[in-house]
């Protein structure tokens, strides 16, 4: 997959990650496929090809992806989000809306680059800091609050991550139109230590069953919603009040449950229900990304939870990011075929 010009402002940005190959992987004699030529990255089919002889010979039978930037094993998380996320914080604050998605089968390293570890934190930790640093440094006449919500979604219903006993929560539309969702806890706090520490606990709330393919594979989409509301402290107080949203989601799992494990009952059920919203947020972001072209279609958000609750965030002047993420290992060469296609696809 080669990579575009960076430097242009786009409302859509589509990365891919493929992380370092693990222990478990080795033990099972797994090749590593995805290789660094330039600025392109080749993912063997048969690892005992040579991955320059292949570019240089340009073999019509391959498949070419493009993306706007490639992450191999040695990209750091600093580097993942400076260059995905970090340039999204300045619009949050002056109110406008975007969305970063992780995207990929369980076990590519969707929740290590969104939550991280705690020493080496995420996506979601380090985008919180800049926007705590950004508001501190503004210095015009302007009243800042922030606040967060974590949630996930599994089976099409929503529970609260920062207080999973009250039970499933509903999404409702507010007489502007504007999605909200009944009874979610809204943290206010600027400290980054608690901040992780409310994040780490949430992520352990979140559904997760083993499977026959992984020990735990996450079978729900984690959301972190940050909300900015920005006030002017000399004019009305009820005028002129802007609010910017960020979602940070964690995509459940996206391997297919009924082929890549011996799924049966409910978690064919899961799987289809996963299936559904992957597909109906892939919809939305193609059709979105295809906005304002000749081939401009209908968005439709009403097709699963996840659309629903993004749907003032995606799309119109909201930025959008999709992060891909594959595992280099051959014995995941489908997953991540099927994970390249679905990325592209959003494009
Ligand atoms: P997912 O959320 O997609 O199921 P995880 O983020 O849990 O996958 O990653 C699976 C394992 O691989 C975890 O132990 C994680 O720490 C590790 N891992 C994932 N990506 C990286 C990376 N870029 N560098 C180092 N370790 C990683
Ligand atoms: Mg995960």
């Amino acid at each position: 997959s080669a990579m575009k010009d960076p430097s242009v402002e786009q409302q859509l940005t589509v990365a891919l990650r493929i992380r370092p190959i693990n222990e478990a992987e080795l033990e099972e004699n797994a090749a590593i496929i995805a290789h660094r030529v330039g600025d392109q990255m080749v993912v063997l089919m048969d690892p005992s090809e040579d991955p320059d002889d292949i570019l240089r010979a340009n073999r019509s039978r391959e498949k070419t992806f493009i993306f706007d930037m490639v992450f191999d094993h040695k990209a750091t998380q600093e580097e993942v989000y400076v260059s995905t996320t970090k340039n999204l914080v300045e619009g949050i604050i002056s109110g406008y809306n975007a969305t970063v998605f992780a995207y990929g089968p369980t076990g590519a390293g969707k929740t290590y680059t969104m939550l991280g570890t705690d020493c080496d934190p995420g996506i979601y930790i380090r985008t919180l800091n800049d926007l705590f640093k950004a508001i501190e440094a503004t210095s015009d006449n302007m009243d800042y609050t922030v606040s967060m919500s974590y949630l996930e979604i599994y089976n099409e219903v929503i529970r609260d991550l920062l207080n999973p006993s009250s039970g499933f929560l509903d999404l409702r539309e507010d007489a502007r139109g504007s999605i909200q969702i009944a009874g979610i806890t809204e943290v206010s706090t600027t400290n980054a230590q608690e901040i992780k520490q409310l994040l780490t606990k949430g992520n352990i709330e979140r559904t997760q069953e083993p499977t026959a393919a992984n020990k735990t594979s996450s079978r729900s989409h984690a959301v972190l919603r940050v909300t900015v509301k920005q006030k002017s402290r000399v004019k009305n107080i009820n005028e002129d009040v802007h609010v910017g949203r960020l979602f940070m989601v964690d995509l459940a799992g996206s391997e297919r449950a009924v082929q890549q494990t011996q799924n049966r009952g409910k978690r064919m059920k899961e799987g289809a229900h996963i299936n559904r919203s992957l597909l109906a947020l892939g919809n939305c972001i193609s059709a979105l990304s295809e906005k304002g072209g000749s081939r401009a279609q209908y968005v439709n958000f009403r097709d699963s939870k996840l659309t629903r609750l993004l749907k003032d965030s995606l799309g119109g002047n909201s930025r959008t990011v999709m992060i891909g993420h594959i595992s280099p290992a051959s014995i995941y060469f489908e997953e991540s075929q099927t994970t390249l296609i679905y990325a592209y696809r959003a494009k």
